[in-house]
């Protein structure tokens, strides 16, 4: 394992793939005095699986809308593919019973769309908030929306509960009447704006979640977001594999076209730092998956603070985990159509973590060594399965993104003075 090198617009940058410092190469070229990556012994230092913290529950497969790069394809409102209210309450319960010390527990709702089961919504979470308080921990409860159903009803429950919403919502009218329609054809731009405005009005708290295909123009697509006064967008990329037949996505060609927008983003928040312009920052910090790699990268330069290695690069499996219709537990949502990563089920109790608990950091094929394991915890499971057909083998359209956004982020943390990156830092905060 070396150190990691890479020259952009003249400038040369070096990062330490274990103590995760970085800094520019003055034009001498001389090397920062860092530790040699080999003498460094990480063994034993993987943090122990923790106890669950957050479920999900697939209120529905069923949806009011047709997106076209839906995975979910034509699902029918009925019975066998809805959550049974009685499994559902057991899920609860089985969430309590192995959240050991966690002071808190995390509800999530997804569908389909699961303000199509509203009443069921409502109960469980009643139901929830009673089994968590005799249990002595508190409540957060969160879910995915297409922002159709968003009646003051609802938006009245999702700000009585601070609920962690997430709108899926692609932006601009052209783009959102392309991919999301409504079940007979027609576009669904017109009929979900007025929600989402009367829904930022009430919980500015809420996200936004565009997907992406390759050829978007996502300057656009932030603005719209923005507009419609959501606090941040979480940009996310059209997923082939799981795209009906007919549908065609070149992930290489939306993989580049992510990798121009971080380039850019870079370059934004370089210039608006110095420039100590704060809205232009405030911009860019709209942009929760590029924020998040800047602030990781300049927090991980402050060598007052131990580095925070990643092992994992999401909670699903281990902290994070789903139930489908059925009771069968899963890792994330995704996997719903992974029958091979079925954890056990709420019904009998059963549950392993598999190669779940397995740290993919350490045993990833390309992950073991790669320069940026420990920004990136191992990537989305899910991704390399589809990519590769192995959870260990990582998918090079999502890595090189990755190492790409990571890249930006170093040359944002290293290329600013102390005064701008405190500046810069101040009002990335969200
Ligand atoms: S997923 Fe890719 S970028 Fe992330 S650690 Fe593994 S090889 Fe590196
Ligand atoms: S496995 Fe992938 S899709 Fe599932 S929660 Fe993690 S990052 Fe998201």
């Amino acid at each position: 394992m070396s150190l990691h090198l890479f020259t952009q617009n003249g400038d040369t940058f070096v990062f330490h793939p274990v103590t995760l410092q970085s800094a520019r190469l003055s034009a001498k070229g001389d090397f920062p005095l860092w530790p040699s990556c080999t003498t460094l012994d990480l063994k034993g230092k993987t943090p122990a699986v923790p106890s669950a913290g957050t479920l999900v529950l697939m209120l529905t497969y069923a949806c009011n809308m047709a997106c076209r790069y839906c995975c979910q394809g034509e699902i029918p409102d009925t019975e066998q593919f809805e959550l049974p209210e009685e499994i559902a309450r057991k899920s609860i319960d089985w969430l309590i019973s192995v959240s050991g010390n966690n002071p808190e527990v995390g509800l999530g709702f997804m569908g389909g769309e699961p303000f199509m089961k509203f009443q069921l919504m409502k109960s469980l979470t009643s139901y929830a908030r009673e089994k968590t308080r005799k249990a002595g921990k508190s409540l957060k409860i969160g879910a995915m929306t297409n922002g159709l159903l968003l009646t003051d009803e609802i938006i009245d429950f999702i700000a009585s509960n601070t609920m962690q919403l997430t709108v899926s919502f692609d932006g601009p009218l052209s783009v959102q009447n392309a991919n999301r329609v409504l079940k007979d054809g027609t576009p669904s731009y017109e009929k979900i704006v007025p929600n989402l405005l009367r829904l930022t009005s009430r919980c500015p708290f809420v996200s936004v979640r565009p997907t992406v295909f390759a050829d978007e123009n996502l300057d656009e697509v932030f603005a719209e977001c923005r507009r419609l006064g959501f606090r941040e967008c979480r940009l996310a990329t059209v997923s082939s594999s799981l795209l009906p037949d007919g549908i065609q996505n070149d992930e290489s060609t939306a993989t580049d076209a992510l990798i121009s927008h971080f380039t850019r983003q870079a370059d934004r928040l370089i210039a608006a730092s110095e420039n100590r312009d704060k809205p232009a920052v405030s911009m860019i910090a709209f942009d929760a998956v590029f924020r998040e790699a800047v602030k990781d990268v300049v927090i991980a330069n402050d060598e007052l603070r131990p580095p925070r290695r990643r092992w994992f690069s999401c909670g699903a499996g281990r902290s994070f985990l789903t139930v489908d219709v059925r009771g069968n537990i899963f890792p994330c949502p995704r996997f719903m159509a992974l029958p091979a990563y079925c954890m056990g089920s709420v019904l009998d109790g059963t549950f392993e973590h598999g190669d779940l608990k397995k740290s993919l950091v350490l045993e990833g094929e390309e992950c073991r060594e790669c320069w940026a394991r420990h920004l990136c915890g191992g990537g989305c499971i899910v991704e390399h399965v589809s990519g590769t057909g192995s959870m260990f083998r990582a998918n090079q359209n999502t890595c090189r993104l990755r190492k790409s956004k990571y890249e930006q982020a170093i040359r944002v943390a290293c290329s600013l003075d102390t005064p701008s990156l405190e500046f810069m830092m101040k009002y990335l905060r969200r």
